[in-house]
């Protein structure tokens, strides 16, 4: 499996709660690498944008507001199958069907305020690291 690149976003409970540098182990523990990261607090634009393919789902307003409630740190992580890699160290959406050892099973609050995005696609991850980073920022 050759190196690939994914996008993660640490989200505002967890930011909120100082959990950036526990979340942030986790991943590299796991073995992905952190090569671009920036803490952000996105406008209510960059969040539905970035969001749009949830636009007709029932939670998507209260999604947004949720991603905007608070500074977000988002990041490009390196790692051999790393798109696989994340979602699995992340854990399942809703915490409660999460394994445990995973970062939504330790540290989600709910299927909302569940700590962490991740990529759920190569082709995915290329579009969301596109949406918030410029090639120059990325060093691997
Ligand atoms: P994932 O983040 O695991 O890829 P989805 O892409 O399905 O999950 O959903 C995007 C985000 O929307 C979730 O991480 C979570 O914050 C929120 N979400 C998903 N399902 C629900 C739900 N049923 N109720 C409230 N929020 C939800
Ligand atoms: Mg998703």
């Amino acid at each position: 499996m050759a190196t690939e690149r994914t996008f993660s976003i640490i989200k505002p409970d967890a930011t909120r709660r100082n959990l950036t540098g526990a979340v942030t182990k986790m991943l590299e523990d796991a073995g992905l690498r952190v090569v671009a990261s920036r803490r952000i607090h996105m406008t209510r634009e960059q969040a539905e944008g970035f969001y749009a393919v949830h636009k007709e789902r029932p939670f998507f307003n209260d999604l947004v507001s949720f991603m905007i409630s608070g500074p977000v740190v988002v990041q490009v992580l390196e790692g051999e199958n790393a798109v696989a890699k994340n979602r699995e160290v992340m854990g399942a959406t809703n915490p409660a069907n999460a394994e445990e050892g995973t970062i939504r099973k330790t540290h989600a609050e709910s299927i909302e305020a569940n700590s962490v995005h991740g990529s759920d696609s190569a082709e995915n991850a290329a579009i969301e690291i596109a949406y918030f980073f410029k090639p120059e920022e990325i060093v691997g």
